[in-house]
């Protein structure tokens, strides 16, 4: 993509749009304005395959009825420490508020809170849990699988059995910003491959295997050869993503399942001898600890600022100019795109204004949302 292909556009008139397509696609104006809101806090931060593309997709699956509006967690079950919930298929944005809330609610009067979120729908940038649960002085770890959505292949192997499933940690650092490390498992998410399928930035070496099972960075393992005028699409491809880190990432991958997807009761991406894919879902185990009941003084931020410092001093690698720590890349990208607009392709910002006609707004609604 050239930068010729690229609109700026300011957030807050991204984020008006969204509220408005969510809204007339039959949320509720509450629910339109946290996805909108959650959606655009992804491009803020520079995670442009968790952003507003996304909203053209979500319209389609409420049509589908692959996601339900209006959906409340359900607590199947509970104690003081831990609760079962059920998401329903609701979109995530609300239900990941929820459950968080539930969460810190139990670590706050206990010092430890623990969650098992099943049948979401999609849970976005993961980082935001882990961002509401600091707000209360809460360090948070979230493990999310994503249940009906085969794109991963073991360490070994050259046949999808997982999903990019994300892994999130965070820590509150006083009054400060706190610090969120937030990554999916694979090396790299699917809508970074989909910009690659598109022309766009090129994958890096052994991103994805081909089905003869060699590395390859060709996002063709993953879509197929796509015919003009049709959007890649990843059950057509016969290769696979991989995971980081070789057999240590892939096992990460794993667990992911476990912890997400078994013992949430989501449910795993599959079963030998299945021939339909599993519904669509992201299943999310997470655990919250109260800093407070930790420390009753600011020893903690003080050690972690004090770690931070450490780290960032460490001499630098070759062809490196800045040693970070998680969260930061996000932070800076905000700052910037917070001033000057979300860089959006000329086709993603096509696509939703397409999308908002489609759901029924008129012309003159989308000049006035759109407008300084
Ligand atoms: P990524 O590869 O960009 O890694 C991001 C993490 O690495 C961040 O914590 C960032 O601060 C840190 N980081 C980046 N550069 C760094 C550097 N130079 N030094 C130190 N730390 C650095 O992220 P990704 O794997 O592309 O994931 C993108 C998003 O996709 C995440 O927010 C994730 O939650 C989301 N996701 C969601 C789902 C879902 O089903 N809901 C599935 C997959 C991914």
């Amino acid at each position: 993509m050239d930068a010729s292909d690229i609109v700026r556009v300011p957030a807050a008139r991204v984020e008006r749009l969204v509220g408005a397509i969510m809204t007339a696609a039959g949320c509720s104006t509450k629910e339109s304005e946290g996805i909108a809101r959650r959606l655009v806090g992804a491009n803020l931060r520079g995670h442009d395959s968790h952003g507003v593309i996304r909203s053209p997709r979500y319209v389609e699956w409420i049509d589908i009825g692959r996601v339900v509006p209006g959906q409340a967690v359900v607590i199947e079950k509970e104690n003081d420490v831990i609760a079962i919930l059920d998401g329903g298929y609701g979109f995530g944005q609300s239900l990941g508020e929820e459950t968080v809330d539930i969460g810190v609610a139990k670590a706050k009067k206990n010092g430890v809170g623990v969650t098992a979120l099943k049948h979401a729908g999609h849970l976005g940038r993961i980082g935001d849990w882990a961002e509401r649960a600091a707000e209360h002085n809460c360090a948070s770890l979230h493990m999310v699988n994503v249940r009906g959505s085969l794109l991963v292949a073991p360490f070994g192997a050259r046949e999808r059995r997982g999903g990019t499933s994300p892994f999130c940690a965070g820590v509150p650092v006083g009054q400060g910003e706190p610090i969120v490390l937030d990554f999916a498992t694979s090396i790299v998410a699917e809508g970074k491959a989909l910009v690659a399928a598109r022309g766009g930035k090129a994958l890096p070496d052994g991103a994805l295997i081909n089905e003869a099972g060699t590395a390859t960075n060709d996002p063709v393992a993953l879509y197929g050869d796509t015919p003009p005028g049709r959007s890649p699409d990843a059950r057509q491809g016969l290769g696979a993503l991989s995971g980081f880190g070789l057999h240590k990432g892939s096992g990460l991958n794993f667990f992911m399942e476990m912890f997400a997807g078994a013992l949430t009761g989501s449910g795993t991406n599959g079963a030998l001898g299945e021939t339909e894919r599993r519904r669509f879902c992201n299943g999310m185990l997470s655990i919250y600890m109260d800093v407070d009941f930790f420390h009753s003084d600011e020893w903690f931020a003080t050690e972690v600022r004090n770690f931070v410092d450490f780290w960032k001093s460490a001499a630098l690698a070759e062809g490196h100019e800045e040693v970070l720590v998680p969260g930061e890349v996000e932070r800076r990208t905000m700052a910037e795109r917070s001033e000057n607009g979300l860089p959006l392709s000329a086709t993603a910002w096509d696509d939703i204004l397409a999308t908002a006609v489609r759901v029924g707004l008129s012309d003159d609604e989308i000049r006035g949302l759109t407008a300084a």
